[in-house]
């Protein structure tokens, strides 16, 4: 429907243009040709009336009847003008046409009078004579000097008329040809430019739509041809620089996404343009929040509201933290910056937030760990230290004063030194990792047996028996020192904290279970509270400082076997009841 509208348009204009041109061409070649064709019969009766003129006998006197006779006679010659011979009172003395006698004075008639005084008179006009209108033209003879008569020839207006409609018809039909055939053209002409030009801009919609794939056809028409392969080179560049912004749009929503911490970018006036998964899980926000909300609708923590303030109030980055949470047990770490526009002209706000709730336990962990060491450590050195200068302030004169306290020096300095190696094999243990750790398939009974063979004296010591319950066959990925130091330290432990009179026993076992090969080793001693197996695989954690001291202990054995058994990728658990003795257990991916 547009096209036909717009090609009416073009080819209406033509049509108007066209008919105003040859009608104006009509019009002034009717008009010219007309004046031209009047003044060409003028200068033809003009030459015949001279002609004729110069037929006339000339003569002193008037012309008489006879001499009128012999002209008439002679004007034949001149061809089938109507002539007319008249006398200068008016008298008609001869007429081509009619008979002369009976016609009445002419001296009144215009272009006798005008002739009669200028020489030559024009006059068309009715003519009373021969009931037609006439073209009259009159010439005095002789034109100057006294006048001898007045020689007229006219011809009726009808011949004349005739013969002009005629060269009018050819005009009008030639120009009627030229009319067509430029309409013609023109139509032409308006289907080979419209047709493309609705073609681009159907073209250009769908692309404006969206569709950036679709390409403008090139027409025929040079300049129209032009115009669409740069149309279709803009499209092109377009198609690239959409697709440019919509991967970088994409890979930002990408990265927003998976990343672990939060971030939220408000703008000026705090409604969300972005929030990505993080944020909205460490806030706790279930639903996902509409670009454009407030945030202060989406979120109610206090303390993020008034970081934003404060944001919005100073240039740097403001930092703080918040703990939330239903048990208030998650620290977040927020910092906010202002977003700036290219002229730095701040357009809102982005917040990144982090949990640092493991950062923060680990970096207590560390202060505990080294307060724990320094405080394992200053107990045999003080002790070393006071025995050393009692020692020497006289002690030593006694024989077995110095014996005892020497011997007491002696057992603080390899308990300073159990400390020092255990530490050593914590720190080596937490260097290595499950992916640099050389494991080999390994048979466990054979792990288990020599570790038992390392125990055995002590366990002998305190009367205890060591058992092994495991199959010859089962084998798993290990690296065999080391779980046999981890089971070591099991066995140690379970003829320190183990050994009863009830039953003096500690049994050590491996079996498959399910993914996993389980040893365990298990005494039936005290045991140990519920309220303590949580905490006993950390470093320095003992139920009875005392007692373990007192058996040599580190506080550290457990938890050198859990660094064993974590990077060999398992597990440790522990099972006890106050009085019913306790397993601890190593899982090792089978
Ligand atoms: P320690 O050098 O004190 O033995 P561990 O890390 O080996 O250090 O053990 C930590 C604590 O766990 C011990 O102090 C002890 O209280 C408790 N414990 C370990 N093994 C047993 C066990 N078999 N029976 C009861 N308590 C145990």
């Amino acid at each position: 429907m547009r096209n036909r509208i717009l090609f009416w348009q073009f080819f209406g204009a033509h049509i108007v243009i066209l008919i105003v041109a040859v009608g104006s061409v009509a019009l002034y070649a009717w008009h010219t040709s007309s004046r031209e064709f009047h003044r060409q019969w003028i200068r033809e009766l003009e030459s015949q009336a001279k002609l004729a003129a110069a037929l006339l006998p000339r003569g002193d006197g008037a012309v008489d009847d006879v001499a009128a006779q012999r002209f008439m006679e002679r004007l034949k010659v001149l061809g089938d003008r109507r002539f007319t011979l008249i006398l200068p009172d008016g008298k008609v003395l001869g007429d081509s046409e009619s008979d002369a006698s009976r016609m009445d004075l002419h001296h009144e008639r215009p272009e006798v009078k005008m002739a009669k005084r200028t020489g030559m008179g024009i006059s068309e006009r009715y003519s009373a004579t021969l009931g037609k209108p006439m073209l009259y033209l009159a010439q005095r003879v002789p034109p100057d000097g006294p006048e001898q008569a007045v020689v007229r020839v006219s011809v009726p207006v009808r011949s004349l008329t005739h013969e002009l409609a005629s060269t009018h018809r050819t005009l009008f039909l030639l120009l009627g040809v030229v009319l067509v055939a430029t309409l013609v053209l023109s139509y032409w002409a308006a289907l080979r430019i419209i047709g493309p030009v609705s073609a681009f801009r159907e073209g250009l919609d769908r692309i404006g739509g969206g569709d950036l794939s679709h390409r403008l056809a090139v027409p025929a028409v040079p300049h129209l041809a032009e115009l669409a392969r740069a149309i279709n080179r803009t499209a092109d560049r377009l198609q690239k620089y959409i697709q440019a912004v919509d991967d970088e749009r994409n890979m930002r929503a990408l990265i927003l996404a998976n990343m672990t911490r939060g971030v939220i970018a408000i703008d000026r006036r705090h409604a969300v343009m972005d929030i990505n998964d993080s944020a909205r899980q460490m806030l706790g926000l279930k639903e996902p929040v509409a670009e454009g909300t407030r945030i202060g609708e989406a979120v109610r923590y206090a303390e993020l509201l008034a970081l934003i303030d404060a944001s919005e109030r100073q240039e740097g980055p403001v930092e703080r933290e918040m703990v939330i949470g239903e048990a208030g047990d998650i620290l977040l770490n927020m910092r906010a910056t202002a977003l700036k526009d290219r002229e730095s002209n701040r357009v809102g706000t982005l917040m990144v937030l982090s949990d640092v709730t493991v950062l923060r336990k680990l970096e207590r962990v560390r202060q505990d760990f080294v307060a724990n060491v320094s405080h394992e450590l200053r107990t045999p050195v003080t002790s070393v230290k006071g025995f050393a200068e009692t020692l020497l302030d006289g002690a030593m004169n006694d024989a077995a004063t110095a014996e005892r306290f020497l011997k007491i020096i002696v057992r603080q300095a390899s308990q300073l030194e159990t400390i020092i190696r255990d530490l050593l094999d914590l720190s080596r243990l937490e260097q290595s990792s499950s992916q640099t750790l050389e494991r080999q398939e390994t048979p466990v009974a054979g792990v288990l047996k020599s570790a038992v063979e390392l125990c055995q004296a002590r366990a002998s010591e305190r009367g205890l028996t060591v058992m092994i319950d495991c199959a010859e066959k089962l084998s798993v990925q290990m690296h065999a020192g080391l779980i046999e130091q981890a089971v070591v330290n099991l066995i140690d432990n379970a003829i320190k904290y183990g050994a009863t009179a009830e039953q003096p026993q500690v049994v050590v076992s491996a079996r498959r279970e399910g993914a996993c090969v389980r040893l365990a080793v298990r005494d039936f001693g005290h045991g140990v509270e519920r309220a303590h197996l949580d905490r006993l695989f950390e470093r320095f954690y003992r139920v009875d400082k005392g007692r373990s001291r007192e058996m040599g202990g580190t506080g550290l054995g457990l938890a050198i076997v859990k660094h064993i058994v974590l990077i060999h990728g398992g597990t440790v658990g522990v099972e006890s009841e106050l009085g019913q003795g306790a397993t601890f257990s190593l899982y090792l991916p089978a």
